[in-house]
């Protein structure tokens, strides 16, 4: 028998007719002799309105203690899922129990907000498949060693998965959303962006780190270093559609390019003296000594930490980034492209899987449908 570990993100159960659907997608494994572990995200825009919530009481905190409220709060929409889509397959007539993530325990780091998952504990998993029982797991939290929920980062619950499907050996871990896989480049802005059936974990690391949220960056992280199988498919459309992510490639063009990312997220911070040491424990991208890509959610805690005149942020910027191999090769020719297209680059990094051009922010979108275009058509 096969051991799947189904997630499902926000969109695939923002209303409740969504949830019944993905009950029945649950159900329809199930029947055909799978055994399941479900993980669940909240309800779409329900993590939103928690952590707004948090944000109307920002309090002189002491330690953690503002931080650590913070994620008892919004850690919550994950539980409510769990029950409700438990309750959505009891009334399939499957047996089914919700688990907060203190119950399994799924073991976590301390780091509030951003949290790494260090050990599961799978008895009360295999105890509740045993019992013919699918255990549906709250995505997004974890305990820490002193008992305090923290969860881990946004789009956490990939990650929650990925280390489940890790802990049981489970055969594939699914990442059911809203969009048939992993794409070209985002589907909803590249509207002919084409699916990708196989995508190495290096590159959609690479791919996700700058702005693909198909997949959370460190669930892929986590995916590569324990070898889970990951398949991202779409819980909206039946269309037998889907990517894997394994050690596997198979570009669709002759360029040796797996996709495009792009991201409005960041703010461009300069600083004159080398900051490493000050904001390591944030996730930035390190451009080099001198330049970070710092994301808009987190770029007041930054500022807060460094001194004044000793670096400018520049807001208005978008990122578009090539993914692949060999790409010295390439990188004048598609720079030239931009430049007779009037695209502003601010900034070119480049790493060994991947280019990444910093534009205006106005020319993101227009940047990376030029590029595309150039690229796959
Ligand atoms: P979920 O609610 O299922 O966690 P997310 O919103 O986190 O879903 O991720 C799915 C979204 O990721 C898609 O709707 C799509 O707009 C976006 N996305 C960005 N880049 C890509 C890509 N390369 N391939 C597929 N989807 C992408
Ligand atoms: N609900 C969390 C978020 O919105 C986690 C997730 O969706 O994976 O970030
Ligand atoms: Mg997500």
């Amino acid at each position: 028998m096969s051991l799947y570990v189904l997630k499902f993100g926000g969109s695939s159960i923002a209303t409740l007719q969504r949830i019944s659907n993905v009950a029945n997608i649950i159900t329809d494994l199930k029947k055909r002799g799978n055994n399941i572990i479900v993980v669940t995200s909240a309800m779409q825009g329900i993590t939103d309105k928690l952590l707004n919530y948090t944000k109307q009481f920002v309090v002189n905190s002491y330690e953690n203690s503002y931080y650590r409220e913070c994620d008892a709060v919004v850690s919550c929409g994950e539980s409510i899922a769990a029950g409700i889509l438990s309750l959505a397959l009891q009334s399939e007539g499957i047996m089914a129990k919700s688990f907060n993530s203190w119950q399994i325990p799924i073991e976590a780091s301390t780091n509030y907000s951003n949290a790494t998952i260090t050990n599961v504990n799978t008895k009360l998993l295999f105890d509740a498949i045993s019992d013919n029982i699918i255990p549906v797991i709250t995505g997004f939290q974890g305990l820490t060693k002193n008992n305090d929920i923290v969860t881990l980062g946004r789009g956490g619950s990939d990650a929650t998965a990925c280390a489940l499907a890790y802990y049981t050996n489970a055969d594939e871990c699914y990442i059911y959303t809203d969009v048939s896989g992993v794409f070209t480049a985002d589907p909803r802005v590249v509207t002919n962006a084409k699916l990708l059936k196989y995508v190495s974990y290096d590159e959609m690391i690479e791919l996700a780190k700058y702005g693909a949220k198909v997949l959370q960056y460190k669930s892929v992280l986590l995916a590569k270093h324990y070898n889970v199988k990951v398949r991202v498919l779409s819980s909206f459309l039946n269309d037998d559609c889907s990517s894997l992510v394994t050690i596997k490639t198979n570009y669709i063009n002759n360029k040796n390019i797996a996709g495009i990312a792009h991201s409005n997220d960041y703010v461009l911070l300069r600083t004159k003296i080398n900051i490493n040491n000050i904001i390591s424990k944030y996730e930035t991208i390190n451009i080099n000594n001198f330049n970070y890509l710092v994301k808009k959610s987190i770029v007041n805690n930054i500022a807060n930490l460094l001194q004044e005149n000793t670096y400018t942020m520049d807001n208005d910027i978008g990122t578009i980034t090539i993914v692949g191999s060999n790409l010295n090769s390439i990188i004048d020719e598609l720079t030239q492209l931009l430049i007779n297209n009037n695209i502003s680059i601010k900034y070119i990094n480049i790493n060994k899987l991947s280019i990444t051009y910093i534009v205006h922010v106005l020319h993101t979108e227009a940047a990376l449908n030029i590029l595309h275009k150039h690229i796959y058509n």
